[in-house]
């Protein structure tokens, strides 16, 4: 497929014949959304340079302040954590992990030894947070799939983990395709709200970053194999593939027309307004934890486990490990 003759694109620079950093013409990388043609030594320099600007232009983090990243054991989370962490000391930021377990079989089991291993390389504290410590299971509940209860009970979670360790904020691993599926399908159901790269945070929710939000999802990938950075490829048994094949769209388009998922996110973040604010959260009837829903997720799943239990919760709070 070649692209399109009549799109506006700016200088197709990633065609240019050599690393626009060092000049060497052998063993280039493309990648379109760079805009630029990079060697392969010098494409981690590139990602991480890119990330940068992005913190910066967000204002994500702020000088002594400590960031917990969510590292769920794929390619995306650990480029980032390898990211954050590489400019923690010029930055005087903190980095440390944060792991969800959910408690599924062996694929939670894997993701688990293989964020062990990415921390422990990297000498960052690793936080780990065990579904199965709440007592529940990760289960579809009433219309809602697994992987929708798996995301709400994931974010309960980290917040939970975040305001106990006392972050100022929780860095999580969407990328620029991420970005765009979201806004896409949120346009679909008619929502104006755009998903903004960070969210503020509030008493009952640290800050939310995406430092990886101008990264397109092959970029991520490239660079944990060139870092040569430990990550699980086999997607969780639970991954609904038909819920990101728009991704092969955004593909299709950034071949015809060279840079336009980036200025498709930009243009939709500026005609998509900011979310209203949504009331304080209100304390979970069950375990006291603030939350938007009623019912915070973790609860939600006990009470559907055991409808005719309706008391405390087992553990507001997991043990400490
Ligand atoms: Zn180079
Ligand atoms: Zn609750």
């Amino acid at each position: 497929v070649s692209p399109l003759s009549d799109y506006p694109s700016r200088r197709l620079a990633y065609h240019d014949g050599s690393c626009h950093r060092c000049g060497v013409t052998a063993d280039l990388v493309r990648i379109s959304e760079f805009g630029k043609a990079t060697c392969r030594r010098c494409f981690p320099a590139s990602f991480r340079a890119r990330v940068y600007r992005c913190l910066r232009r967000y204002q994500m983090l702020q000088p002594r302040e400590v960031v917990g990243v969510a590292v769920s054991g794929g390619k995306d989370s650990a480029a980032l954590l390898h990211t954050l962490h590489y400019w923690q000391q010029q930055n005087r930021w903190r980095v440390q992990a944060v792991h969800v377990d959910m408690g599924s079989g062996e694929y939670s089991a894997e993701c688990r030894q293989v964020v062990g291993e990415l921390t422990e390389r990297l000498g960052v504290r690793l936080v780990v947070e065990s579904v199965a410590a709440y007592g529940v299971t990760i289960e579809p509940v009433s219309t809602f799939a697994q992987c929708s209860v798996c995301g709400a009970v994931r974010r309960a979670l980290l917040d939970r983990a975040g305001l106990r360790e006392g972050w100022a904020g929780i860095a999580t691993g969407h990328t620029l395709d991420d970005r765009l599926l979201q806004m896409l399908k949120r346009l679909m159901c008619g929502r104006l709200d755009a998903p903004r790269p960070v969210l503020p945070g509030d008493a009952a929710h640290p800050r939310k970053i995406k430092p990886l939000c101008l990264i397109p999802d092959e970029a991520s990938e490239l660079y944990v194999q060139l870092e040569n950075l430990p990550y699980v490829e086999t997607l969780c048994p639970q991954f609904n593939p038909d819920s990101h094949r728009l991704k092969e769209v955004f593909q299709l388009m950034e071949t015809l027309a060279p840079m336009s998922k980036q200025q498709v996110v930009n243009t939709l973040q500026r005609a998509m307004r900011e979310a209203p604010p949504g009331g304080p959260d209100a304390p979970c009837p069950d375990c006291g934890h603030p939350t938007a829903s009623g019912l915070c997720p973790l609860c939600r799943l006990q009470r559907a486990a055991n409808p005719a239990h309706r008391a405390a919760p087992q553990r507001s709070e997991p043990p400490d490990d």
